[in-house]
């Protein structure tokens, strides 16, 4: 058995402006394919199943730097596709507002440290917002295909929302200009994915 690339839920053109298409269906159909066939091969086809793949990524210290960045590469593009969608509403759940203010202070001040962890990732990898074991909210970013759910993880958490700051999400549209492209993200997150992962 192996692990496969999943249709999307939208058209590849269905994020413009924000995520233009050839963007999206270059980073779908290569770059997240070639992690599924990478993570295949170096699993020689031994996992295939969610499941499987979480257990590898939370015992990930004890696998090879191929399996570490397929797996994750793998896992965190299965993710991102579902946080975003065509921006028709993209309201947060007032449950979820709450409990944002109540970690960040505002909604804003939220918005500002996850636009500071994109921002400020050095060369490639992710922002994050997590819940943590004690429930509390938090912002990360990893390099490389690394994500929070990993056991080398410095903030071990539940990723809620994921923002992919390699070159490859963003540079066909914004090229060096990440900022901007950080911007337009606020306009596709699928809100009511964060809240429901959130209230799991
Ligand atoms: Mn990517």
């Amino acid at each position: 058995m192996k692990f496969k690339l999943n249709n999307l839920d939208y058209s590849y053109n269905a994020l413009e402006p924000h995520i233009d298409a050839a963007t999206m269906e270059i980073h779908h159909t290569k770059h997240h394919a070639a992690y599924i066939t990478n993570l295949n091969n170096a699993l020689k086809d031994e996992a295939s199943t969610e499941e499987e793949l979480l257990a590898i990524l939370d015992n990930i210290s004890s696998y090879s730097v191929a399996i570490r960045n397929n797996a994750g590469g793998h896992y965190n593009h299965s993710l991102f596709w579902k946080l975003i969608k065509p921006s028709t509403s993209n309201a947060i759940h007032p449950e979820l507002e709450k409990e944002l203010i109540k970690n960040f202070g505002s909604v804003e001040q939220f918005k500002k440290a996850f636009e500071q962890a994109a921002l400020s990732r050095f060369g490639s990898g992710w922002a994050w917002l997590i819940k943590k074991e004690d429930q509390s909210l938090e912002v990360v970013s990893t390099p490389n295909q690394d994500n929070p759910l990993m056991d080398t993880a410095t903030t071990k958490g539940t990723p809620l929302l994921a923002l992919d700051v390699w070159e490859h999400a963003y540079y066909l549209k914004y090229q060096n200009k990440r900022a901007d492209y950080i911007q337009a993200f606020w306009h596709i997150i699928n809100w009511q994915e964060v809240y429901s992962r959130w209230s799991k």
